[in-house]
């Protein structure tokens, strides 16, 4: 078998991979970035919709940002509208179009000096003395011991990379949001607001979302909890009950399917030689389905903490804690108020969410973050929200 040897290999060139890579490289490290599609971004998994904090992580570019919008339209089952400002909220400020934004991270990486291989995948992690040495991987050429003092799984969220090293990453049904989304042309999205539906027969613990991408374009999906889904009650069902009840004239022009985790984030992303970031680590905001952010966030950090470790060659489990400690207290508690929430708003009745979309009525929310929403909502529905007081407060 072909062997090499690096400082850092990346496993999925997701953002979190990406960043992570260009980070690192920027330090002036060694990275292979390596993911195992034949193109980076492709197939798009993901609404595409964030907010504008990516502008801290990537200058922007108009290839890769579909539309801009000012906010959001949440509308509660009986269509009650809340409008929220985009400055405060995690999927809402743009619309991206990743097949091209994935892309531009991976070459951002590759220009700061990673080496970027496609069509090459992960299979095993090499060990010796409990620490991960480097990774196993596949790919046209055949296979090859890839040797790293850091190996960082960016692999999403079907990752192995964790599960290999012995960390607990198995997401309960109950923790999925099992997802359909088909990009629809011929129709009249709003163009300044990304739209939220909520309801029981809309989406059940979980919502439908149309993102507008440009001209008469959008996309339009939702979420389903993995504990509620089942035959005739699956994601693609309700979505084309959406469609056809919203949009029955639309023309649908692409499908998607796939799987976000809302469990919070690991209870550790970090072993020796190991780091996790990303959808890997389950730094997604369970609330929202949102993840993008967290994973250029967390790749960033994690980047900078491999260029200090390598530069005492410390890769112990206690060197790489750095990392674990600066994401959490970076995003943690946005992820950890997150997973309450979405505890306590999936099980509340549609009576329950009409009441409490009722109530913002006339509230300024362009002033209001998600965190500073709810405690709105605490304030003027304590009964409803008594539970959701004692855990988020
Ligand atoms: C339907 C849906 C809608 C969403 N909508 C939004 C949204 O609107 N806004 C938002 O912020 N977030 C959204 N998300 C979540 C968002 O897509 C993720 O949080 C984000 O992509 C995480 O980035 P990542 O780099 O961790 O993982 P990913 O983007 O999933 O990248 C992981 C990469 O690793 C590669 N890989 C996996 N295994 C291996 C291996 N063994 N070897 C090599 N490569 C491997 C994969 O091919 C992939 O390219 C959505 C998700 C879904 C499913």
């Amino acid at each position: 078998m072909k062997e090499e040897r690096h400082d850092v290999v990346v496993v999925g060139a997701g953002p979190a991979g990406s960043i992570t890579a260009k980070t690192a490289a920027e330090h002036g490290l060694d990275v292979l970035l390596i993911e195992r599609n034949q193109e980076i971004g492709v197939p798009v998994k993901c609404a595409e919709g964030v907010s504008k904090e990516i502008e801290k992580f990537v200058p922007l570019n108009n290839r890769w940002i579909c539309a801009e919008v000012k906010g959001a339209n949440i509308y509660g089952p009986d269509g009650t509208k809340v409008v929220m400002a985009a400055e405060k909220m995690d999927e809402v400020g743009y619309v991206l179009e990743r097949r091209i934004f994935d892309k531009a991270l991976a070459s951002e990486a590759a220009r700061a000096g990673a080496e970027v291989r496609v069509k090459t995948e992960a299979y095993a992690l090499i060990e010796n003395n409990g620490y991960v040495n480097g990774v196993y991987v596949r790919s046209i050429g055949g296979d090859t011991r890839i040797y790293a003092n850091v190996v960082v799984g960016a692999d999403g969220v079907e990752s192995k990379v964790g599960r290999w090293a012995g960390i607990n990453t198995r997401l309960r049904p109950s923790n999925i949001s099992v997802c359909a989304e088909f990009l629809m042309c011929d129709i009249e999205p709003n163009k300044d607001y990304s739209e939220f539906f909520l309801g029981s027969e809309v989406a059940p613990k979980g919502y439908a979302w149309v993102f507008p991408k440009g001209d008469d374009c959008a996309n339009v999906g939702l979420g389903i909890a993995g504990d509620v889904s089942g035959e005739k009650h699956r994601a693609i069902d309700y979505l084309k009950a959406f469609v056809r009840n919203r949009f029955p004239e639309g023309k649908t022009v692409a499908e998607m399917y796939g799987v976000v985790p809302l469990s919070g984030p690991l209870n550790e992303t970090v072993a020796d030689g190991l780091i996790l970031v990303g959808d890997a680590a389950r730094q997604v905001n369970p609330l929202t389905g949102g993840g993008i952010t967290y994973a250029m966030q967390a790749g960033k950090i994690a980047g900078d903490v491999i260029a200090n470790a390598l530069q005492e060659n410390n890769f112990s489990k206690l060197r790489l804690m750095e990392y674990e400690s600066k994401w959490r207290s970076t995003f943690g508690k946005r992820l950890d108020t997150g997973l309450k929430a979405k505890e306590f708003f999936f099980n509340l009745s549609d009576a329950d969410l009409n009441t409490l979309a009722h109530s913002l009525e006339g509230v300024k929310i362009e002033e209001l973050s998600t965190g500073a929403l709810l405690l709105e909502l605490i304030k003027r529905n304590p009964k409803i929200l008594f539970g959701l007081a004692k855990i988020v407060l």
